[in-house]
């Protein structure tokens, strides 16, 4: 009778997951996706923990244990996401990530040393009596979960500049070849004698952690978003292993959730910066600035507009079309912004928002970043309906955005993001641009949009810049 509820409980568990991944899709149901598939795992962790039967039949006990990792756990991760300013997110889903991969790879180890007591005694070797598919899954959780972890802990220094990219020449090779050492390693603690196996299998760890470190050492920090998405991927297929070993079904569907959708957004990153996954793991795009052609080159002279003129003009207009990007969300000016679009709209102006797959540092960054301050989801257009309205747009309002504007993608053959969809803004009437200098964004290259007779800088910090206008379009 328990195992039937605590099936049912898992049922509930796995629903209320794939429920709430749905749900995430939409900003306006996400936070009950949320809410919904943590309930649903609340089920899931409690009934494992007061219905599970161990083989003893006695059930967990070492309450005092359990409910101290719970407690300390969740004090500690609700602190994180509570303090955690929305610029520096990625770096807490790669901290959570690595912990994820962490008890992977721990499950990995205790169940290897239950194994390992059971039979040390009786065999020569591990391949004479554990099943090989029950030691490749140990193994497998063990290796990918560490590299998880160790990964995860790099691209969380890198995000907060502890640690500095690191490349040397045949790096890539090299990588490849402690890999390969990880499945020799691997292969041995199964077929070698049993009295050097647990030996085998820490050096298998061993390397798995220098592994996930050389990986993302070379990596630009500014493409660890996609690199953790990966990472991700790797922790959801290491707890899936899990499932596999305890014949869980909430943990095997839980992780096999997670591989999937990281390894989706892992592709629609890449598409979306039209780079292959390869380039990012290899490239070291972003960390320098691209010396290619069509790269940092100075296209011309630029026009500066005054904030009233500004003000003026989005006052009149009859579409304003605001395209976010990284740098209001530095500016943290999305409530400011909120407040112009409101403005604007008593003043009767249409304002809609232009959405890049990639602006800002991480998938959906600007979705949460308008969501937190109530904008109307509804005003918020995807890149390809936006590119349509441009034409019938007066003003464009650019806020701390650039590669996702840059002409150079359609335009320039040698240019290192030719062929990364834009948002074409060009063919509005008239477009703004804010942003604090001449500098360019994270590609490091320059923006022949700046350049355009139809284009005027208006610089500053943006959320600075809205205040002023919107004090300016209320003089009006
Ligand atoms: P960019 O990095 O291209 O440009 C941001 C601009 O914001 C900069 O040019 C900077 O100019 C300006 N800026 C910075 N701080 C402020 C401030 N306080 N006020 C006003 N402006 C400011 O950002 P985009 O959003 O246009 O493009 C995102 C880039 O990140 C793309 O290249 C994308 O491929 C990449 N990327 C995105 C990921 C994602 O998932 N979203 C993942 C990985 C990479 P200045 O210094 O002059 O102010």
């Amino acid at each position: 009778m328990q195992l039937d509820i605590l099936t049912l409980a898992y049922i509930i568990g796995s629903v209320t997951f794939i429920l709430g991944l749905k749900m995430l899709s939409n900003p306006l149901s996400a936070r009950k996706g949320n809410l919904i598939a943590a309930g649903g795992m609340s089920i899931a962790i409690f009934s494992t923990i007061f219905l599970y039967e161990t083989e003893d039949g006695q059930g967990l006990h070492n309450y005092v244990w359990i409910f101290s990792g719970l407690i300390i756990g969740s004090i500690v991760g609700t602190l994180a996401a509570k303090k955690v300013k929305m610029t520096a997110m990625p770096e807490m889903v790669s901290m959570f990530n690595g912990m994820g991969g962490a008890c992977a790879a721990l499950i990995s180890a205790v169940e290897f040393d239950h194994v390992y007591r059971e039979f040390r005694l009786d065999s020569n070797s591990f391949a004479a009596v554990v099943p090989f598919g029950h030691y490749f899954t140990i193994s497998a959780g063990a290796i990918i979960g560490g590299v998880s972890f160790a990964g995860s802990m790099i691209a969380w220094g890198k995000l907060n500049g502890r640690i500095k990219d690191f490349t040397f020449k045949g790096q890539h090779i090299v990588n490849l070849l402690v890999f390969g050492f990880i499945l020799v390693v691997a292969g041995l603690t199964y077929w070698s004698n049993t009295s050097v196996t647990n030996i085998w299998f820490l050096v298998t760890i061993l390397t798995a952690l220098v592994y996930g470190v050389m990986f993302v050492l070379p990596i630009g920090g500014a493409d660890m978003p996609v690199v953790i998405s990966l990472l991700n991927s790797f922790t959801g297929v290491a707890a899936a292993c899990g499932g596999f070993l305890y014949n869980n079904k909430v943990m095997l569907t839980g992780g096999i959730l997670v591989g999937a959708a990281g390894t989706l957004l892992t592709i629609l990153m890449c598409k979306a910066m039209n780079r292959s996954l390869m380039n990012v793991l290899v490239g070291s795009f972003g960390t320098h600035a691209v010396a290619a052609g069509g790269a940092a080159k100075q296209a011309g002279s630029y026009k500066e507009i005054s904030v009233t003129d500004a003000a003026m003009l989005m006052s009149y207009a009859k579409k304003v079309f605001i395209v976010p990007g990284y740098g209001l969300a530095v500016a943290q000016a999305q409530h400011t912004c909120h407040e112009l679009e409101k403005l604007l709209e008593e003043k009767g102006v249409e304002v809609k928002y232009a959405i890049h797959p990639v602006a800002g540092r991480m998938p959906g960054h600007m979705n949460v970043l308008l969501a937190e301050a109530d904008v109307s989801y509804d005003k918020l257009l995807e890149m390809e309906n936006a590119n349509d309205e441009f034409k019938s747009t007066d003003v464009v309002l650019i806020l701390g955005a650039n590669d996702v504007v840059n002409p150079a993608a359609k335009n320039d053959p040698s240019s290192p993001i030719y062929g990364m969809p834009i948002l074409e803004v060009e063919q509005a009437k008239t477009v703004i641009v804010n942003k604090r200098s001449m500098k360019p964004g994270y590609a490091g290259i320059e923006n022949d949009l700046f350049y355009q007779p139809k284009t005027s800088m208006l610089f500053g910090d943006a959320k600075a810049a809205l205040q002023k206008l919107i004090t300016e379009i209320k003089n009006i």
